[in-house]
């Protein structure tokens, strides 16, 4: 049995921003299921989700802990509180100070996010200390826990933890925590971070960064999907930290995130109206014309193309906005369902879906609306996804799950899951979408032909792509095996 601590500064569902909080949920869960011990440390904000937390609340607010650390020379004095979310015990740390540092009503953006979370993984490495835990290995994410590895080869190389392992987990690598000296100075850090090498921005000498710090000292890195790991390692996509990982190559690593199959499942989901699976596949296409009903669009024999998500210059708004106009005018039809909060993009697509008004092969949805989004993956044909990057990507692997074919840009997680029907290294048993290199109107319309023509001309063909997609197993399970073997490869547990 393994035993891991995840510090990180979101969990599903008690503190959700983005992505991290469902990875971090569905890791430990996930590893939890398999059999390990997994603790959960976060920060206590003050606008956490709390009713997420539902019975267990009264033992939250009475089962604590404190721990004292040294920030900038003080005494800084925290109560941690715990509680249990999803069987895995969680403790949420509350620091006392005037700074309020999580008492904000925001989880970040503030000015000294990088001291708010400078006495986050301070006072989460004291607590581990302070309580005699010894985890095999401590799995951080993204800056806000980056210094956890850095307090733990240095300050703590004699502690007690000495002999604990650090996984770094990269999801965001916009966000690096840069920052000045002064984060330094508030840990204590300034003599012991010997060669600054490891921890000073390598574009900008006179700032401090934080993932560059998490990277230095952990045992093992990973992002969220193997190309994506190697993109980052080049000028184009690095986002200034393609020099140190690419020196650390070594120990870097790529592990797509699972899908929650408890929320999507065609055969068991409660927000399409006909479940189904691989051996009733037919009833995806009641589906479908539900779908068509729903949206007024027209009972034809046509694919439906869908997009769900973001549309934002990442997801290639510009490609998706072709690709609508080429599917109508070439035998299919066109589901839209996104949102933007570029006020320019949201006012063009606005235009558009006016324009398209009694367009009655195209429907477009301007917001967030989760319901749509399992109809769409029920009732669809193909998903597609033209982005610019994509660190891991969820929709294809959710559509792939109820049998709706990806087009996709061959780029980070997209490209280690659809592989080209056509061309493709791998067995045919493999193939399961379509795929195409060049971010152009050209490339796009292509992959839309090429898929278009096999719904039409090769059904056999298409409804083996849809099989293979649905048998692919993209659940947490997958996901968590790969962790676990990278933990067993650092901790020496095997
Ligand atoms: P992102 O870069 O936005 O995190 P992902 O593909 O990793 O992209 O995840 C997107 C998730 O958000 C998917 O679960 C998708 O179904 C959902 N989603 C995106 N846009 C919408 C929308 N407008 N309505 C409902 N769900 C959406």
């Amino acid at each position: 049995m393994m035993y891991v601590v995840m510090i990180a500064s979101e969990c599903a569902p008690v503190s959700k921003v983005g992505g991290l909080a469902d990875v971090v949920d569905g890791l430990s869960r996930e590893l939890a299921n398999k059999g390990h011990k997994v603790e959960v440390i976060l920060p206590y904000y003050d606008c956490m989700n709390l009713s997420t937390i539902g019975a267990a609340i009264n033992d939250f607010q009475n089962n604590s802990v404190q721990v004292s650390v040294q920030c900038n020379g003080k005494q800084l004095l925290s109560t941690v509180h715990s509680a249990v979310i999803h069987d895995n015990e969680c403790f949420f740390i509350k620091p006392h100070s005037q700074e309020r540092y999580f008492d904000r009503g925001i989880y970040y953006g503030q000015r000294d996010d990088d001291e708010r979370f400078t006495v986050f993984c301070l006072s989460a490495v004291e607590f581990l200390s302070e309580t005699g835990r010894r985890p095999d290995v401590i799995h951080c994410h993204d800056w806000q826990s980056a210094l956890v590895p850095v307090l733990l080869k240095t300050k703590h190389r004699h502690s007690a933890l000495s002999q604990t392992k650090t996984c770094y987990t990269i999801h965001n690598i916009w966000h690096q925590g840069k920052t000045s000296e002064k984060v330094l100075k508030m840990a204590d850090l300034e003599q012991v971070v010997t060669g600054k090498d490891s921890i000073v921005d390598d574009s900008d000498h006179a700032y401090i960064n934080l993932m560059k710090g998490g990277i230095t000292y952990s045992d093992i890195i990973t992002t969220v999907s193997p190309k994506y790991a190697s993109e980052t390692m080049t000028n184009q996509m690095g986002e200034g930290m393609q020099k140190t990982l690419s020196k650390y190559s070594d120990k870097y690593t790529g592990i797509i995130n699972g899908v929650d199959y408890d929320s999507w499942s065609p055969a068991t989901d409660k927000l399409i109206p006909f479940n189904y699976d691989i051996d009733s596949i037919e009833d995806k296409y009641k589906n479908k014309e539900h779908m068509r009903k729903k949206m007024s669009m027209k009972q034809d024999f046509k694919p439906i193309v869908s997009v769900v998500g973001r549309l934002d210059m990442q997801k290639g708004v510009h490609l998706i906005r072709h690709a609508l106009l080429y599917s109508l005018n070439n035998g299919m039809q066109f589901v839209l369902l996104g949102s933007s909060p570029d006020k320019e993009i949201d006012i063009y697509f606005h235009h558009l879906k006016h324009y398209l008004k009694d367009n009655h092969d195209c429907h477009i949805h301007l917001s967030h609306d989760e319901e749509l989004a399992h109809l769409i993956y029920a009732g669809a044909d193909m998903i597609l996804i033209p982005s610019l990057f994509e660190p891991c990507g969820l929709t294809q692997m959710i559509a792939m799950r109820y049998g709706t074919v990806p087009v996709v840009r061959n780029t980070g997680g997209l490209s280690d899951t659809v592989f080209d029907a056509e061309v493709s290294v791998k067995p045919v048993t493999d193939r399961n979408g379509f795929s195409f290199d060049d971010f152009s109107y050209d490339a796009v319309s292509l992959a839309l032909k090429r898929a278009s023509m096999t719904w039409h001309e090769k059904p056999h063909t298409f409804r083996e792509i849809m099989l293979t997609g649905m048998r692919t197993d993209y659940s947490w399970g997958a996901s968590a095996d790969k962790y676990l073997s990278l933990y067993n490869r650092i901790s020496g547990k095997w």
